[in-house]
């Protein structure tokens, strides 16, 4: 089989279903063709293949792309061209990797469920009436309706994990730092980061390990050494101890996602895992702190959308503050516009203290949380969301019960550190998703863990 084949197959596979999964925003076709042959004539030659060689992979449309339009599936964004690549895109086109197109999203990655998008919903493949998570919506439909290889998505309270957990697929936040934010559109740059999906473990570490790595161009980068992540999946969980939170498995969590969990914590038992409650008590704090701190940061980033710099800007203004107003009330959409206005609250002088500072404080205290039980314990188990996937505008007029789905996602992306979720069962034909939490840098356990289960 060659390259040019993978490519045909993931292009023909897109004309087949995305009219109905609706997951792509943009395709690449002519460069990843090009591509394609380019590959093609080095794998007859010497030269080394790179380490995803010729594989099709769908790239979230907030990751900068040079030369393809890249819209973080915003209005203001619709005609944005960009000049470069993303660090992670570089990475992932050095290691051979086709670049099939961009994938949508909620807009500039506000949302859990791809409504936000303001070209239009993507559909969960499981089931099309149900949304498929978000804000990492396209990223995990296009791989679990099989029109990619694999993808990349960003996670800044959730937008990786809980897509790949209504979707039935494998997606991997790594430890804050781990993986360069260079040209990844910054929502909340305390809390962003870039990571897989894809259909299994195996191919987590391996797309982990082509992204994963110190970058001068990001200045809260890691510089630490990577380890080898595919050699750390040796499927021996053998003593390995194992902590699950009691607020992970009370009030509000779906009985069925409950019994799925228990169910693969037993399989772990099974394996030599051994399994104990802690608790986690500052967890009902997290969903608040999280909105405060990621509201503000977003007020802040957002500001560079100003219609003169990027984007689309608004026809006839009076004069520049008209055109400033006129351009932002006409590019962002509802959910973008409460978060800039909430977060322009929060750190307005005089109310500093008594939001952002204190959301702060409490974010220290759910890191501590965290790292407590890391003392005794490999890994922390829990669902990776509360419940199954929701049908496409059952909760899209509620944002506080559409917060309220982050509970389980949102700690770990406070305390910076990694997690990952793996499948673990269907309720009414809808995938329930298995949340394994690591240490800071502890991928290889998680994905050893992840892996000796699924
Ligand atoms: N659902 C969360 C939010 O709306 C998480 C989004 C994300 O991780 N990008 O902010």
């Amino acid at each position: 089989i060659t390259v040019s084949d993978l490519v045909d197959e993931s292009y023909k596979r897109i004309a087949a279903v995305d009219g109905k999964v609706k997951a792509f925003l943009t395709l690449d076709e002519e460069n990843a063709r090009a591509k394609a042959k380019e590959l093609d004539a080095k794998a007859g030659g010497n030269d080394p293949r790179g380490l995803l060689f010729g594989l099709p992979i769908g790239i979230k449309d907030n990751m900068v792309t040079e030369g393809v339009t890249t819209t973080c599936a915003s209005q203001f964004l619709r005609n944005y061209n960009p000049i470069y690549d993303g660090t992670a895109v570089r990475k992932i086109k050095e290691a051979d990797a086709v670049s099939i197109g961009k994938l949508n999203m909620d807009e500039f990655a506000m949302g859990g469920s791809n409504e936000n998008s303001s070209f239009h919903p993507t559909h969960n493949p499981w089931n099309l009436e149900y949304v498929p998570g978000g804000s990492s919506g396209g990223s995990a439909a296009a791989v679990a309706a099989g029109e990619v290889y694999f993808s990349l998505g960003s996670d800044t309270g959730g937008s990786i994990r809980q897509p790949a957990a209504y979707c039935g697929i494998v997606g991997l936040k790594p430890t804050y730092g781990l993986v360069s934010r260079f040209g990844l559109v910054a929502f909340a740059s305390s809390l962003d980061q870039i990571g897989p999906l894809t259909k299994n473990v195996e191919d987590s570490a391996y797309l982990l390990q082509a992204i994963a790595g110190h970058d001068p161009l990001d200045s809260t980068s890691l510089n630490t050494e990577i380890p080898d992540y595919v050699s750390a999946l040796t499927g021996d969980v053998q003593g390995l101890r194992i902590a699950v939170p009691k607020e992970y498995l009370g009030e509000g969590i779906d009985p069925k996602v409950k019994d799925a969990v228990l169910t693969a914590l037993k399989v772990l038992e099974g394996q030599g895992a051994i399994v104990e409650e802690v608790s986690l008590p500052h967890t009902e704090y997290a969903v608040a702190t999280y909105y405060l701190l990621a509201s503000s940061e977003a007020s802040s980033n957002l500001a560079r959308f100003d219609g003169v710099r990027y984007g689309v800007r608004a026809d006839n203004p009076k004069n520049l503050l008209d055109m400033y107003v006129q351009s932002r009330s006409q590019g962002f959409g509802d959910e973008v516009k409460r978060r800039i206005m909430l977060g322009t609250y929060a750190l307005s002088s005089g109310y500093y203290d008594a939001y952002y500072l204190k959301a702060q404080k409490v974010r220290t205290l759910i890191k501590r949380d965290f790292e407590q039980v890391f003392e005794k314990y490999d890994v922390v188990i829990g669902p990776t969301a509360p419940t199954p996937a929701f049908k496409i505008g059952a909760q899209s007029d509620d944002p506080l019960t559409m917060y309220l789905n982050d509970i389980l996602t949102i700690p770990v992306s406070l305390a910076g550190i990694p997690a990952i979720n793996v499948p673990c069962g269907f309720a009414d034909g809808l995938p329930i998703g298995l949340q394994i939490i690591g240490k800071a840098l502890d991928e290889s356990t998680i994905l050893r863990v992840a892996h000796a289960y699924e």
